[in-house]
């Protein structure tokens, strides 16, 4: 499992408002669980955006948080073509000059889980991989009655 450090509120987009492509100046090889970190900083100045807005942003929710890992995603591809200066059919949310990281059944967290990030692309601590899987585990269990 990997893990991306998002600024606010492009991080809440993936997580709770349909972003499924992380724009990145570099591909990777890794496909599979991608851990979305919402990092410390915030850009202010797309909060007002048209996208952000459609992603329905919302400052008072939880998963608008600073610092924290709000939501699980498969990293399922990466388009490169942009970053060739070509077209492609990667939706709204591609950035030109950039490589699409597709992401796809990405799941929010029911609370956010306090964890450094990093600029890059980082390995996340077997413990922290332990307790999204556990958040999640119980999040998706049936109710007892
Ligand atoms: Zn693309």
């Amino acid at each position: 499992m990997q893990a991306i450090s998002v600024r606010q509120p492009w991080a809440f987009a993936i997580a709770r408002g349909g972003k499924t492509v992380y724009n990145h100046p570099l591909p990777t090889a890794h496909r599979g669980p991608l851990l979305i970190h919402a990092s410390m900083r915030v850009d202010l100045g797309s909060c007002d955006s048209p996208l952000i807005r459609s992603a329905g942003w919302d400052p008072r929710d939880p998963l608008a948080t600073l610092g924290a890992v709000i939501a699980l995603a498969d990293l399922s591809d990466v388009c490169s073509a942009a970053a060739r200066g070509e077209p492609c059919a990667c939706g709204p949310w591609a950035e030109p000059s950039r490589h699409h990281w597709r992401l796809s059944g990405v799941r929010a967290l029911p609370r956010p889980i306090v964890a450094l990030g990093r600029m890059e692309p980082w390995q996340p601590p077997p413990s922290l991989v332990t307790s999204v899987h556990a958040m999640l585990a119980t999040a998706t269990a049936p109710r007892s009655r």
